[in-house]
């Protein structure tokens, strides 16, 4: 007869529920730390220190790093996790040139981090550079995007390899996901994207009140991140192209660049580089 409790020690019942943690670093990055029970993983460590710290802090296991693109502040600390932790998975973009990756990825894949019970399909997202990928995926039914440098808060990354035609067909396929989904961007520039977005886009009351929301948040030393696709496609001017009010903003600065989307993003595009 097995005692009772071994009936209590199926793993499934002890899931405890996914926490992801912005791990700040340098001055504006989140690498984000996803956790469950005693297992952690990765994304994007720029720096191995703050992580080693925050592991050790709550007793994790390292168990996977994902990277969503090859800039070092995305990258920087692989070398040094790795470095005791023989067979650690690193999961990264096939199309770009990165030390370490184990699992090179691109569109259509999948990857299982079975130890925090996670899976995420990989999106391709070329655009702020050539190889960009993104991980979309539900943790505990709730969807879930980490896309590195491709959207931001408020805004998205700048042209560093892609063209404007590639990164505004990268941000639409991310449009595209569930509206719910919570976006894991991997700095935090959300208040000067909202001041660029506010010269663009003045008449936009989510637009104001979500200043409003950032400013306070940014008082109180807090993150402004996630945010979620609902609120981006409110407010972000990137994902906002096709709209009159910005439209006529771009046609103003560049004259005939207002008549259609791309035109329209590539101006929006320019004009915040220069802001
Ligand atoms: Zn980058
Ligand atoms: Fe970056």
């Amino acid at each position: 007869m097995f005692p009772f409790f071994s009936i209590c020690m199926n793993p499934i019942d002890r899931l405890d529920p996914l926490l992801i943690l912005p791990v700040p670093a340098f001055q504006t990055n989140y690498l984000w730390l996803l956790c469950r029970n005693q297992h952690a993983v990765v994304v994007d460590p720029g720096d191995a220190q703050p992580i080693e710290a925050a592991l050790q802090k709550h007793a994790l296991d390292l168990s996977a790093i994902v990277l969503t693109h090859h800039h070092q502040d995305h990258i920087g600390g692989v070398a040094d996790l790795i470095r005791n932790r023989t067979g650690l998975p690193v999961y990264g973009p096939r199309n770009e040139v990165i030390a370490h990756v184990t699992h090179p990825l691109g569109q259509g894949d999948r990857i299982k981090l079975q130890e925090i019970d996670l899976e995420l399909n990989v999106i391709d997202v070329p655009g702020h550079t050539l190889g960009h990928i993104a991980y979309f995926g539900y943790a505990d039914g709730q969807p879930v995007l980490f896309c590195g440098d491709t959207l931001f808060s408020g805004g998205c990354g700048r042209l560093l390899g892609g063209t404007a035609k590639q990164l505004l067909s990268s941000l639409t396929k991310i449009a595209a996901l569930p509206d719910a989904t919570r976006v894991y961007c991997a700095h935090e520039y959300t208040l000067s994207n909202l001041e660029f977005a506010l010269t663009v886009d003045p008449d936009n009351s989510h637009l104001q009140s979500r200043m409003a929301d950032v400013l306070a948040l940014r008082k109180a030393g807090q993150a402004t991140v996630p945010s979620t696709l609902t609120i981006e496609k409110q407010t972000n001017p990137f994902l906002r192209a096709d709209y009159p009010n910005l439209q006529a903003s771009a046609e103003r600065i560049k004259p005939g660049s207002g008549q259609n989307v791309l035109d329209t993003f590539t101006t929006l595009r320019s004009m915040k580089d220069n802001f």
